[in-house]
């Protein structure tokens, strides 16, 4: 084992120097010596391979049809437990955004004159090294800090998070799953004991009613919403969300909350179902705490106070606790209506509340159930070793630190015994000069970071930003000092946990552009060149990692030990966590399973807990000044995210919006003067932005709702946060909209 790169600078150095120049110029002559992928092109097979989708978190399987070993198209893969044979428009175009024409191919390092100029990745890596250590060396190696991302496979995240923190001496990382689920994973932490969303996607088809909340599942997760068609029950499907969106208007009832309303209706809903003894005495005293508690603080939420802040009527309160005392099967999803949120995780637990009280978790059909947002966000969550040690461990504790250096064979003191700062609070420390370089890995946030304006202002206090992306014409790439050229989705192999906690593989199906290479691959050479490779030595391939992963999860919530390495999930469609090798030993293994059948929650005395507080008004309100409240959401199927790859499929362009719409309900429409089509200027305290004009009822009256995908939106959002996530509240603040040529 090398001693810590703290300790051993010089020497480390002159390995640096001595193996630096050999080694570079073998990786871009022999590039597959250094893994461009550990299957060599010539061995890939001539026919099909399936691959899970690369976009959301449905986890969709791809069958990618292969021509001299290169994938040539894609088209849904019809035995794949996921989708069975559907694909929306984002994973038919998979391909496309390999081929667009600003994919980085050489790294790239600013110059003296201020311009970003090609460079080989010897001095791409000196230059890393160099920077960053200068960094560390005056300002201690916690002012360096990384940001990742659930867009890659597990095993990238796993290396990223061990290089830095294990490797490198950073403290700090995060990643845009904090932008995603965060309050889910804290909500299902304080609630079960673990980040365990309980469901298998056969819930969808299984439940009598089905409540979606803060979730337009058509557009959002449109095989998700294809899972709820083939329910052949005949289910209500309730949707709970201020816009009356694709869902609401296909579902059977739509709840118009007021945004920001959730957490006291779904109090009220509570009380109202404890008044109607519509609860699962039984399941709670087994496997409930804090019952009592909570039956005493709902209360307070009477049908007049609900209606007073959600604008929902007592008789639809009744109308929803019946359907759930009546139903049968009764699941309750939710997603970023919920998740960006300033009170996110009360309003998640207000809903995982309800399935523990009415005892509907666990079996069939039900279920408190988190969708989650990217392709690997759960993969993130679970091992990218930023905010939770590796395998959901803890940071702090002196058990879980001495755990994963025996199992990685990794000197304890390499671990920081802290937790890392959430991502606003890295933002907040490039405010303060406690970060002082970034290593941005596959995340736009120049974009995507709410408020995204003072990013870009903090960006000049660093003294070193490095991005590393398959593009180097994001919005953050520009603002780099150093840009690494990466590998995208099928071009690199690992694996992604989808919603369901399920396993899928990505493969690399093609060859990456000029000499982008893998994250994996760029990992392994940060590793050689800072001198820390002995600590890795053990991962040369993806497998490799996800090997020691399965170890890292023995006797875990999330245990996979039974998941006998790549081939048998290639074997099964897939795998979900957890399957011990015991479980795997007695088989099937390929089952669809959900969690808590047996009422044994994560807690220590295995029971489930009921969480929750005082409802807090959104911090910025809407006044004579700033009279809407401004919401902002998925704008189609054929859109994700900061469209860095959506944008670059002539297909999925067609399929969008070609301009930026303003959703306004008809009466604000009237009253401002507004017609359908005109461009108008919104601003808000932070920004302002242009938008044509899209008279809808879709909105309520007072909001007004802009796709989350164009380059200005979050130049308006305001930054709130929820105190236990840290996640941002993107779905709420105040605006002022006027016509552009006034
Ligand atoms: Fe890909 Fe999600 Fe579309 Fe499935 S629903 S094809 S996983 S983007």
């Amino acid at each position: 084992m090398s001693s810590s790169p703290r300790r051993g600078t010089q020497l480390l150095k002159d390995l640096i120097r001595s193996h630096q120049g050999p080694l570079t110029r073998e990786l871009v002559r022999k590039p597959g010596r250094f893994g461009l992928g550990q299957v060599p092109m010539d061995q890939l097979p001539d026919s099909v391979a399936t691959v899970v989708c690369g976009f959301c978190s449905t986890g969709c399987g791809l069958k990618a049809h292969l021509r001299n070993g290169e994938a040539v198209g894609l088209s849904p893969e019809a035995n794949y437990p996921v989708n069975r044979g559907m694909a929306c428009p984002k994973g038919w175009e998979a391909l496309s955004p390999l081929d667009a024409d600003d994919r980085a191919t050489r790294p790239l390092l600013r110059d003296d004159s201020g311009n970003l100029a090609e460079v080989d990745w010897d001095t791409a890596m000196r230059t890393f090294v160099e920077r960053i250590k200068q960094v560390q060396d005056r300002s201690g190696p916690a002012s360096a800090a990384f940001l990742g991302t659930g867009q890659m496979p597990t095993e990238e995240l796993a290396f990223l998070g061990s290089l830095a923190k294990f490797g490198m001496g950073m403290v700090h990382g995060d990643g845009n799953t904090r932008q995603c689920m965060a309050t889910a994973v804290q909500a299902y932490k304080q609630s079960f004991g673990f980040d365990a969303p309980p469901y298998t996607y056969s819930d969808f088809e299984e439940s009598d009613v089905i409540v979606l909340v803060g979730s337009n599942l058509c557009i959002a997760h449109p095989i998700m919403w294809e899972r709820i068609c083939r329910n052949t029950r005949n289910p209500d499907v309730i949707v709970v969300d201020p816009r009356r969106t694709e869902t609401a208007v296909a579902a059977t009832m739509h709840i118009p909350i007021r945004p920001k309303s959730d957490l006291p209706f779904f109090y009220g809903l509570a009380r109202i179902l404890i008044e109607r003894d519509a609860i699962d005495k039984a399941f709670i005293q087994k496997h409930v705490d804090h019952y009592p508690e909570f039956a005493a603080f709902v209360k307070d939420y009477t049908p007049e106070l609900v209606f007073e802040e959600s604008g929902i009527p007592e008789s639809t309160l009744e109308t929803l606790a019946e359907k759930i005392e009546t139903g049968g099967r009764v699941s309750f999803w939710w997603t970023m209506g919920v998740n960006q949120s300033h009170e996110g995780v009360r309003v998640a637990q207000a809903i995982i509340n309800l399935a523990l009280i009415t005892g509907q978790i666990g079996k069939p059909g039900t279920g408190a159930n988190s969708i989650t947002g990217q392709c690997n966000a759960m993969g993130s969550r679970l091992f990218s070793n930023t905010t939770g040690l590796l395998g959901g461990r803890d940071f702090q504790s002196d058990s879980d630190r001495a755990d994963v250096s025996r199992m990685l064979d990794i000197p304890v003191e390499s671990i920081p015994a802290e937790n890392s700062l959430a991502y606003d609070e890295i933002i907040e420390g490039i405010r303060s000069g406690r970060i002082r370089a970034l290593w941005i890995v596959a995340t736009n946030t120049a974009h995507s970071w709410i408020n995204q304006s003072d990013f870009k202002r903090l960006r000049e206090k660093l003294d070193f930003l490095v991005v590393q992306d398959m593009y180097d014409s994001t919005e953050t790439a520009q603002l780099a000092d150093l840009v690494l050229p990466a590998a995208g989705w099928g071009e690199k192999d690992g694996t992604f946990i989808n919603s369901e906690r399920r396993f899928g593989r990505i493969r690399k199906l093609r060859r990456a552009p000029g000499e982008a290479l893998s994250d994996f691959q760029i990992f392994r050479l940060i590793a050689h060149y800072w001198g820390c490779e002995s600590l890795f030595e053990r991962w040369k391939t993806p497998e490799d990692v996800f090997d020691s992963m399965r170890e890292l999860s023995a006797g875990r919530p999330c245990d996979f030990t039974g998941i006998d390495g790549y081939q048998a999930l290639d074997a099964e469609g897939g795998i979900q966590w957890p399957l011990s090798e015991a479980e795997a030993a007695r088989g099937p293994i390929g089952q669809e399973r959900r969690l808590f059948a047996d009422g044994a929650f994560f807690h220590p005395n295995q029971r489930a807990r009921l969480c929750f507080e005082p409802h807090r008004a959104p911090e910025e309100k809407p006044n004579a000044a700033f009279p809407f409240i401004f919401m902002t959401g998925r704008g189609s199927s054929a859109q994700w995210h900061t469209e860095t790859r959506t944008k670059k499929s002539a297909v999925l362009r067609s399929l969008a919006p070609a301009e930026t719409f303003v959703e306004i309900n008809p009466r604000d429409a009237i009253e401002a003067g507004f017609v359908d089509g005109r461009e108008v200027t919104l601003r808000s305290r932070r920004g302002h932005m242009t938008a044509r004009v899209r008279i809808t009822g879709v909105v309520p009256v007072g909001s007004v709702f802009v796709a989350m995908h164009d380059a200005m939106t979050n130049r308006l959002t305001y930054p709130a946060f929820d105190p236990f996530s840290r996640q941002p509240s993107y779905k709420h603040c105040a605006v002022a909209i006027e016509p552009t040529d006034a």
